[in-house]
């Protein structure tokens, strides 16, 4: 059975040396974020996700969810108790709001974590992180009403949330969504359509499930301007906030699908369900959106998440299993042959993984700053630069963390050679497990021209010119150190080819906009290459600091400066590959007619 251990050390490092909490300090909600504090939930949190969860994700996998005659749905063995405990220790409260029950430590704690859980047990994970989505969305646009009815109950895990959007004919494009919202004349609306692909839509979990869902009222415009939120919980609440009678919404299958089978995805059939319209009507993709993007950031964790269980394995293997003898000679001449751990191929999957990872990790609890910074900094500049900030690099987080996430996955299966195939070693369910990442929250496609298409170019291109003012003093100050030169030279020459990139889409992709759909994919894995180049400098800055003194782990600094040496190596000059079919426009991309793709028999 595969194995699990939280990396908290490396959190540590990241939370207390390269970010720096305690210094934020005198900001609402992280005053109580001691430095004991900040060490007790990481440990806890680490201790939790790998005695209880862990544990249950390869039975969830083989079991998965069974729905019912009824259209009930159980989660697999195991699943409810964990959940249970989950909620007794109040997990799900940690980074929400205080008066509505919530702990309000800093969100960067919360995707601590959300990195945790994910990794032990995504499966499980979602059913959580659905709801912490669905909890957002409420506290940002719902009434005071709607907040008090409905937002402790789901914080305290009683109750669990969803997101409905996905309808049969329609994903990418929700513009074309059919379900309706009819007003029933009592200020609720009778909701009636098909939702389709929701995850944690039915289970056995908790006592009510809170959906939100995506319709549209009568003669509302039959466009993303058209679109109306609504709360429709699985039951209705009484006069004193209970569940009571059963709404209109019933489970009428559930998928049966590659990867994290113990979440259900649920095909909903709403029948006429009494809804709540939350915000204005015709307002409710944007408030949709803020579901959407503190999701999309979880499902930026998901995707280091599996890449950074499959590695751990992958290393114990690597470690063990002999075969072959290494090149410089036997490593181990008593044995018949060394550990695999000796080739240099192997080592080149192994560290790629640990480069990713550690970076990737970096890179998502900086964004749980941000995300806290936007609300919290304390001037209006501060707040700003760190929305924008968090905005341009949602889609980055998502869209290249994940498809990197998954090749990461995926050469960890490899080093388990034939038996990384088997299901025996749990590597194939890592792979699988992470395959969805890429696809929802919006398709990485569909991240790739968010990020081209709207963030370049919001407020004039300010968000992206902040990325690179930072990024470039940095670099400036790290060319300053003769350690970190190096990786400081090999990133400039990186951001360089970001920015030259930037420019040949401005100065070629209003004449053709295919150019920029042809090149928006390159431009995110260029931008993920780049961004994860800044923090491995700003790991190595504080790694070659801590070494000017002889630190206590000594070796654990020693390696972070491989690591950064080794990923300035081996995946910045990639930037310059695909800045170059990026230049190469959309024409050949575009030419052949829909017949040319008709295979010939
Ligand atoms: C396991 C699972 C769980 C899910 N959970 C939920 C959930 O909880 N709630 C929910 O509402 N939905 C959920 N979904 C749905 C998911 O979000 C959608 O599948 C996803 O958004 C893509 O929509 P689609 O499948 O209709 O693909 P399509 O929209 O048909 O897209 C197909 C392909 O075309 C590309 N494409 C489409 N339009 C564009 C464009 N304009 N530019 C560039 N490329 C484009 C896409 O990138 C994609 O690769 C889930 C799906 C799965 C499989």
């Amino acid at each position: 059975m595969p194995t699990y251990t939280a990396p908290t050390r490396d959190t540590r490092f990241i939370v207390n040396e390269v970010l720096d909490l305690a210094s934020y300090g005198n900001l609402p909600g992280f005053e109580n974020a001691s430095p004991d504090m900040i060490d007790t939930v990481i440990n806890e949190a680490g201790k939790f996700c790998a005695e209880v969860l862990a544990p249950i994700n390869q039975a969830g996998d083989e079991h998965g969810c069974t729905r019912h005659e009824d259209g009930s749905v159980t989660t697999p063995p195991g699943f409810k108790e964990a959940y249970q405990a989950y909620v007794e220790s109040g997990w799900g409260t940690l980074a929400q709001p205080e008066e509505f029950g919530g702990q309000g430590l800093p969100h960067v704690l919360g995707f601590v974590l959300e990195e945790y859980t994910g990794t032990a047990n995504q499966a499980f994970a979602m059913y959580p992180g659905l709801t912490a989505g669905a909890i957002s969305a409420i506290l940002a646009k719902g009434s005071d009403e709607q907040k008090a009815m409905y937002v402790p109950k789901m914080i305290s895990g009683e109750w669990s949330g969803t997101m409905n959007l996905t309808e049969p004919h329609c994903g990418t494009d929700l513009g074309m969504i059919r379900t309706k919202a009819v007003p029933n004349g009592d200020g609720t609306y009778a909701i009636t359509g098909t939702k389709i692909f929701i995850s944690a839509g039915e289970h056995d979990l908790t006592s009510n499930i809170i959906h939100l869902v995506l319709a549209k009222t009568p003669g509302a415009p039959d466009s993303t301007k058209g679109i109306s939120l609504f709360i429709v919980p699985k039951f209705l609440l009484d006069a004193d906030g209970n569940p009571a009678e059963r709404n209109g919404v019933t489970c009428g299958s559930i998928e049966k699908k590659m990867g994290i089978h113990g979440n259900a995805t649920c095909l909903l059939n709403y029948d006429g369900a009494t809804g709540y319209m939350v915000g204005e009507e015709n307002k409710g993709l944007a408030a949709m959106f803020i579901m959407m993007n503190a999701a999309r950031l979880g499902v930026g964790i998901q995707g280091y998440a599996q890449a950074e269980v499959a590695y751990q394995n992958a290393v114990n293997y690597a470690l063990d299993r002999r075969q072959g003898r290494a090149l410089t000679g036997p490593a181990d001449p008593a044995a018949k042959a060394d550990p695999i751990f000796v080739h240099p191929d192997v080592r080149r999957m192994l560290m790629d993984a640990k480069v990713f990872t550690e970076a990737m990790r970096a890179l998502c609890l900086w964004g749980a700053l941000q995300v806290d910074l936007t609300h919290k900094a304390q001037t209006a500049e501060e707040r700003e630069m760190a929305d924008m900030l968090i905005g341009l690099m949602t889609p980055v987080i998502k869209g290249y963390g994940t498809d990197k996430g998954y090749d990461i996955a995926n050469n960890m299966q490899q080093v388990y050679g034939g038996h990384g195939y088997v299901r025996e070693w749990g590597m194939e369910q890592f792979v699988r497990d992470s395959r969805i990442a890429m696809i929802y929250e919006g398709a990485n496609g569909v991240q790739a021209m968010d990020l081209c298409g709207r963030k370049l170019a919001m407020n004039g291109g300010k968000a992206i010119q902040a990325f690179f003012a930072m990024i470039d003093e940095e670099i400036a100050a790290a060319k300053q150190d003769e350690t970190l030169k190096p990786i400081a030279e090999r990133l400039e020459k990186a951001l360089g080819e970001q920015k030259a990139a930037t420019m040949w889409f401005m100065q070629n992709a209003m004449a053709n906009p295919n150019h920029l759909g042809a090149g928006a994919h390159h431009y995110m894995h260029i931008m993920g290459i780049v961004t994860l180049g800044f923090f491995w400098l700003k790991m190595a800055k504080v790694a070659a600091a801590k070494l000017v003194g002889e630190p206590e782990d000594k070796a654990f600094y020693e390696a972070k400066l491989v690591s950064a040496n080794y990923y300035a190596e081996r995946f910045l000059p990639d930037a310059g590959a695909l800045r170059r079919k990026l230049e190469a426009g959309s024409d050949y991309m575009m030419k052949l007619p829909a017949e040319a793709f008709a295979t010939a028999a």
